[in-house]
């Protein structure tokens, strides 16, 4: 657990201040030391995550793994650990014992983390994230959950992005938000309204995301019902404009997998030194895109 500031505080300051945490996700282990340069280089607040995903499908070997690389290279000036996606059921639709997953996860010192029961009925997903939610704050710990489903992790093929988002596939319903808040108390909420996951099997791993957009009129809606820090998942792809809209809007942490992934993965087998550079460098461009150089100043105070 960080010992310089609380993830609680500083969620709350930055949804207050429209000013976005970014977060991270490690698919290799070595992915994290430059995350945390580039977060300290430019005075930056921002997450470092693992899911559930990254140690399966890539090389994120284990969540004691990364906090264990965590403990060794992150500046917790500048940063938090978050466990990332624990879903209780997973992208191929087989039950995981989320249970173990979150204990461990706050046994190991997380500052947060994110039980997913967005493939469950409404009312089963209220239970286990209230259950959850019980079992983190006890121990200090923020919990985010998923409402609604951000598509893409499945392993079949998505309808066509324009279906989606004119249908609203998936989309988060504004009065369930509400009414899910008010029951689980739950801190931060990761909403769907219009971005999609990157892909995490298959050949489509490889590819170019699809360029997501962001309903903003149905998050501010949200936004309005719930009064929490919204989180974006699939961040990668969406482009700026979009986000900062939607960073208005009550979305505070994005979470940014896909690029920095791949930004890895292009280098890693021929030179692991430039392979981490790519990871900084893609770092410092996302921080650079949102303008959030020298964010420390301002939530820290
Ligand atoms: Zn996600």
């Amino acid at each position: 657990m960080n010992p310089f500031m609380k993830i609680s505080q500083v969620m709350r300051l930055a949804y207050k201040k429209h000013i976005l945490i970014p977060a991270f996700n490690v698919a290799y282990l070595p992915m994290l030391k430059p995350i945390s340069d580039a977060l300290s280089e430019c005075n930056t607040i921002g997450i470092i995550e693992v899911s559930r995903p990254d140690i399966m499908n890539f090389g994120a070997k284990s969540i004691e793994a990364v906090a264990a690389e965590y403990e060794k290279f992150a500046n917790e000036k500048f940063c938090f650990l978050h466990l990332d996606h624990v879903p209780v059921i997973d992208e191929n639709f087989t039950d995981v014992d989320w249970e173990q997953w979150i204990k461990n996860g706050i046994e190991l010192g997380y500052d947060s983390v994110m039980i997913d029961g967005s493939r469950l009925s409404f009312e089963e997903n209220i239970r286990i994230t209230a259950t959850v939610v019980e079992m983190a704050h006890r121990n200090g710990v923020c919990v985010e959950a998923e409402l609604g489903s951000v598509l893409g992790h499945e392993n079949k093929k998505l309808p066509p992005y324009e279906e989606i988002f004119e249908k609203k596939i998936g989309f988060t319903q504004p009065e369930e938000a509400k009414i899910f808040v008010e029951k689980t108390n739950v801190d931060w909420l990761s909403v769907s309204v219009g971005s999609i996951h990157g892909a995490i099997s298959g050949a489509a791993k490889n590819q170019k995301k699809i360029c997501a957009r962001i309903d903003i009129k149905h998050l501010a809606e949200i936004n309005q019902k719930t009064s929490i820090p919204l989180v974006l998942h699939g961040g990668s792809g969406i482009q700026v404009d979009c986000i900062k809209e939607a960073i208005k809007n009550g979305i505070t942490k994005i979470n940014i997998g896909t690029e920095i992934r791949q930004a890895y993965e292009q280098v890693m087998e021929s030179d692991q030194k430039i392979a981490e550079k790519m990871v900084k460098k893609a770092v410092m461009g996302i921080i650079d895109s949102y303008q959030i150089y020298n964010s420390a100043d301002v939530l820290l105070t």
